[in-house]
């Protein structure tokens, strides 16, 4: 059994289509696999069944929200398509979206940084934008010589692009989750750049807020790092989830699946779907 719990379609910032994500996760070999686009669950609506062939399918999602002044991400997993509460809850985090970018193109433009919003959503394709969005328009514009560098210069944490009092605090979004049925996970502990401290704060707060797992291998990642995460969830009770992360077939530092599982002090989080 292969698992991998994390990853993106082109309803949001991944570049496969959602059946197209599905064949690739089952070519490598993966056996349960969960779509989490950013803030939006319209990847399951596109899904041809001939795509479902041989795969497990887990409805999810990751919600962009905040702890204090920390944007976080909290994936939701198992849950019902059918919810009333997630449609609402992703009606408002895609107005909120929406909100952000009218915020990062105007702080942008601050900066002399002329951003027509309709030149960015031309390149996201749909209706949905993120940063990646905004990278890549700069990039274009030739004000970052890569997406890298974008991010480091005008969108990263504290930069101009890094708008995130709009998201919805992280208590109401684990709440979202179990009223829709589902597992709230913290995503990707590694990514928010804290020290142990307060990473340790944010597991207790998260586990208090009735938080259910933690990502305790996103992508690749140090051995070590997978231990501490590992131990840091069995203190508090909280389950294990894995899962790449996966974006761009590019992106070869985590394609589907290519993860170790999950270490034997762990208890994962299917453990009773
Ligand atoms: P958003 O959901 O609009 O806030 O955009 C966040 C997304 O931007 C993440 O999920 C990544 O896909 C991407 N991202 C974040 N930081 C970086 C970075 N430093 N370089 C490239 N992509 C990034
Ligand atoms: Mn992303
Ligand atoms: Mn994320
Ligand atoms: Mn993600």
């Amino acid at each position: 059994m292969t698992f991998d719990l994390h990853c993106h379609s082109n309803a949001s910032d991944g570049s496969l289509s959602p059946s197209d994500l599905l064949y690739r996760a089952t070519s490598q070999g993966v056996t349960t696999l969960s779509i989490t686009d950013h803030d939006t669950m319209s990847a399951y609506e596109e899904i041809d069944d001939g795509a479902l062939h041989r795969i497990n399918l887990v409805p999810g999602i990751e919600f962009s929200t905040r702890w204090g002044k920390t944007g976080i991400h909290i994936v939701g997993l198992n849950l019902d398509l059918d919810s009333e509460r997630l449609r609402e809850s992703v009606r408002l985090q895609t107005a909120a979206r929406r909100e952000r970018a009218i915020r990062i193109a105007e702080n942008l433009a601050k900066l002399g940084i002329e951003t027509p919003l309709c030149e960015v959503q031309n390149l996201a394709g749909g209706n949905y934008i993120g940063r990646p969005h905004f990278a890549r328009y700069l990039v274009n514009r030739g004000w970052a010589k890569d997406t890298k560098q974008a991010f480091k210069r005008y969108l990263g944490a504290g930069k101009a692009g890094d708008v995130k009092f709009l998201w919805a605090p992280y208590e109401q979004v684990v709440g979202w989750i179990h009223e829709s049925g589902g597992v709230a996970v913290l995503a990707h502990p590694a990514k928010y750049t804290l020290g142990r401290t307060r990473l340790g704060m944010l597991f207790d707060d998260f586990k208090d807020a009735g938080g259910d797992a933690v990502e305790v291998i996103s992508g690749r990642q140090t051995q070590d790092l997978t231990d501490q995460f590992a131990k840091m969830c069995e203190a508090r009770g909280l389950r294990a989830s894995l899962g790449s992360d996966f974006h761009h077939p590019d992106q070869s530092w985590a394609d589907l699946g290519r993860i170790p599982g999950l270490p034997k002090r762990c208890k994962p989080v299917w453990e009773d779907w």
